[in-house]
């Protein structure tokens, strides 16, 4: 740290990303991004908007938008795209947050979170997890703080119901409830048809994982308009052009190939139930996952460890440090051919384990004799 660094941020402990190998080498299950490209449409139409990329983008998004709005039955007023969906969650919590009003999150949930509360000098709470990962909504219902969850959550992938949502939202009408809904297009029912009925709703959602483009960086966040117009506040005051032109364009096209979109979707479920069942036969535990991605663990190898060994063999899995979920691993669901790797390299650990046991012994009876 430099001594000009400002003292309010000394303990300001930041985000930690998966890791990013930027020479591809890896069959990558770490940080659930889609394993498909964009729709084909995608590429020519960012190569014709870098032609004009000496000028700034639209600060409005006005076209982008208009297209999100038309996909969800909305007005572009209660639409803002921003750079990736953690943009507009920090800027949800910038606005509506602060000593007064204090946030309430799960505790096992995106690490980004307690992040963005602290950087902004936002109080939090958190409510644990029953013991089989789920939100027990009741932790939720009418006390009288703004609420970030994540539907579905991660990172154990389990989702709440559309009506669990809503009893949250209707109790607690005086507060902000930000549902983030980054994985909601592989198996949960998003919430956005609730924004019609509630004032105090936020949605955000991500260009990210199902619609396959990360490196883009686009997200968006839905509300009233009221609330929407206070969070443009925040953008121009912060990043006025925060979207730049070629996403802009990338984001519109994905959203109009809806065929390719639903078939991306689809292939990830299909996925995951192939390697649910394959984990399960392995004798993994695996969370019910609603997400493109799976929770798992091992009696027979703890969750660093298959990090490690998985790693050494050329394939990238999440593990995440915190001591409630150290056994635990998230795996995003590729292709099949990506799955069928990943399960081959456990496997062939089991094997080895099962070796390396089985000489164990073997040298042990030898010095018993
Ligand atoms: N929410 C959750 C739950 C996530 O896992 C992620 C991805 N790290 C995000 C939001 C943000 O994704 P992005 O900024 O790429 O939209």
């Amino acid at each position: 740290m430099s001594k000009f660094f400002v003292s309010k941020f000394d303990t300001l402990e930041p985000y930690v990303p998966g890791e990013q190998p930027q020479d591809m080498s890896y069959v990558k299950l770490n940080t659930n991004e889609s394993p498909f490209d964009p729709p084909k449409e995608v590429v020519p139409v960012i190569r014709d908007a870098a032609r004009n990329i000496r000028l700034y983008s639209d600060p409005e998004s006005q076209e982008l938008r208009q297209a999100i709005a038309d996909y969800y039955g909305l007005e572009p007023e209660n639409v803002m795209a921003t750079n990736g969906s953690d943009e507009a969650l920090n800027y949800a919590f910038m606005a509506f947050c602060d000593a007064e009003h204090p946030i309430v999150f799960p505790e096992i949930t995106y690490g980004f979170y307690p992040v963005i509360a602290n950087l902004n000098g936002i109080p939090y709470e958190t409510k644990s997890l029953r013991d089989d990962f789920t939100i027990d909504t009741r932790d939720y219902e009418g006390i009288g703080k703004n609420i970030c969850i994540a539907n579905p959550n991660a990172p154990t992938g389990i989702a709440l119901s559309l009506e669990e949502i809503e009893q949250i939202v209707r109790t607690n009408p005086d507060n902000i409830i930000i549902i983030d809904e980054a994985y909601v297009d592989f198996g949960a029912r998003s919430c956005v048809p609730l924004l019609y009925k509630y004032d105090n709703l936020l949605v955000t959602q991500t260009f990210s994982k199902s619609r396959s483009l990360a490196g883009g960086r686009l997200g968006f966040i839905m509300g009233s308009k009221d609330l929407i117009a206070d969070l443009n506040t925040l953008r121009n005051a912060s990043n006025p052009y925060n979207v730049n032109r070629m996403t802009a364009k990338a984001g519109i096209v994905t959203l109009r190939e809806n065929t390719y979109f639903k078939n991306s979707c689809q292939a990830i479920q299909f996925n995951r139930r192939y390697t649910r069942t394959a984990l399960e036969k392995l004798g993994f535990e695996v969370l019910p996952s609603s997400a493109n991605f799976l929770f798992v663990r091992s009696d027979r190898i703890g969750g660093e460890e298959l990090y490690k060994e998985l790693k050494e063999r050329g394939v990238l899995i999440r593990h995440f440090s915190d001591p409630k979920i150290a056994d635990w691993n998230r795996v995003t669901i590729g292709t099949k051919v990506q799955m069928d790797t990943f399960l081959s390299k456990v496997e062939e650990i089991f094997k080895k384990q099962d070796e390396e046991r089985a000489a164990e012994e073997a040298h042990k009876a030898r010095r018993i004799r």
